[in-house]
């Protein structure tokens, strides 16, 4: 039986681990499975942020040779699985920030199994788990920080251009150099299309806009301000066909075909960023906690972390269909931390 099971890997669930773990609550993080099925669905371990570029907006990552530090902060063979770090890079990359917290984690004492999810009841006392292979795990309280899947459009070309122009997080990757001062596309008519756009406004030269409808899906405030962003160029009733772009450059462009009897276009462009929607990662809870009308976890106690579930507590973007943000997620992760904590306390 285990005081605090985690279930996840992003920064939620590796700072959730790390206070639990300083909280002498021995947590065990059950971080998921390489596998093909979570490739194509995006779910595999480490999280969305393993799937961006470089992290500049994460606090404590100024901009600066950080190589060494990587390298003598990691364990070898985790260093191993991370994309290469050249000596001169000057930020630090998603798949690199989420495995110093996990080594962080690690340092504290947080043991770390392999597993996925399929299944839990969390209707008596001793709330259960059970993994892929049928392993059951019993703990007195489970943290969900299984976070969210970015939604794509689902061409073969965006998969060959991913992270080579085809971003799905402008905040995290808009001020980047590939984007700076050249055109670029973002795909979707909800509020973070809308907002996406209006960011990528103070970076890009300009902002292609590309919706499916003639109109958007966003909060009319959003789309009042529009106008006031001369750089951004709505191209209503259009979706993308193809992606563009070659081996060397990355992306180049972008076909549109129209939906409502207008003609094809073809776009020169240096990124896309998609923005059309998420998808919590809350599959394996079937009916045993409820959730919010777009998918994420319910959390009935404002500020709090507390499920419909006793002694279940939520962090990150499961639970998070606003902010996305990796410093939110993991700010998530130590409050959830600290309310399981709690809750162990009084029961
Ligand atoms: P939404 O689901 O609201 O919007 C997704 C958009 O993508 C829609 O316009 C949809 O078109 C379009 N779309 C979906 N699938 C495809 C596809 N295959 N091809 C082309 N277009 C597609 O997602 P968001 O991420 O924008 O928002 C998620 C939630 O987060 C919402 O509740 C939103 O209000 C909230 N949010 C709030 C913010 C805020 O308050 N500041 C900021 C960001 C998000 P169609 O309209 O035709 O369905």
């Amino acid at each position: 039986m285990e005081k605090i099971i985690i279930i996840g890997s992003g920064p939620a669930a590796w700072s959730a681990a790390i206070y639990a773990a300083r909280g002498s609550l021995s947590p065990l993080v059950i971080e998921g499975q390489y596998s093909e099925v979570n490739q194509t669905r995006g779910t595999l371990p480490m999280g969305q942020l393993t799937q961006t570029m470089e992290i500049e907006n994460y606090p404590g990552f100024p901009s600066g040779k950080i190589h060494d530090y990587i390298e003598s902060a990691i364990p070898t063979d985790r260093v191993a699985i991370l994309p290469p770090n050249e000596p001169e890079q000057r930020t630090i990359l998603g798949a690199e920030l989420v495995e110093l917290i996990r080594s962080q984690a690690v340092f504290f004492g947080t043991r770390v199994v392999s597993d996925e999810i399929i299944d839990v009841d969390f209707n008596g006392k001793t709330l259960k788990l059970v993994g892929i292979d049928g392993n059951l795990y019993e703990s007195q309280t489970v943290i969900i920080a299984t976070g969210a899947s970015v939604k794509y459009l689902g061409l073969k070309s965006e998969q060959l251009y991913k992270n080579r122009g085809v971003s799905a997080c402008a905040t995290c990757d808009g001020a980047l150099p590939r984007f700076r001062n050249n055109e670029v596309a973002v795909i979707g008519g909800g509020n973070t299309a809308l907002e996406e756009a209006i960011h990528l406004a103070n970076f890009a030269s300009k902002v292609h806009l590309i919706h499916r409808r003639d109109k958007f899906r966003a909060s009319q405030i959003l789309v009042n301000r529009l106008p006031e962003y001369p750089k951004i160029k709505v191209h209503f009733n259009y979706v993308p066909t193809e992606i563009l772009g070659t081996q060397e450059k990355g992306v180049t462009g972008i076909k549109l075909a129209g939906t409502a009897g207008n003609t094809d276009l073809e776009l020169p462009l240096a990124g896309i960023f998609v923005a059309i929607g998420h998808i919590p990662n809350t599959d394996f809870l079937k009916d045993n906690i409820e959730l919010n009308e777009d998918g994420t976890i319910k959390r009935p106690i404002p500020f709090c972390s507390n499920t419909s579930a006793k002694g279940v507590f939520v962090a990150g973007d499961v639970a998070d269909s606003r902010y996305r943000q990796a410093v939110v997620a993991a700010a998530g992760g130590c409050m959830a931390a600290l309310d399981a904590e709690k809750f162990l306390a009084e029961n």
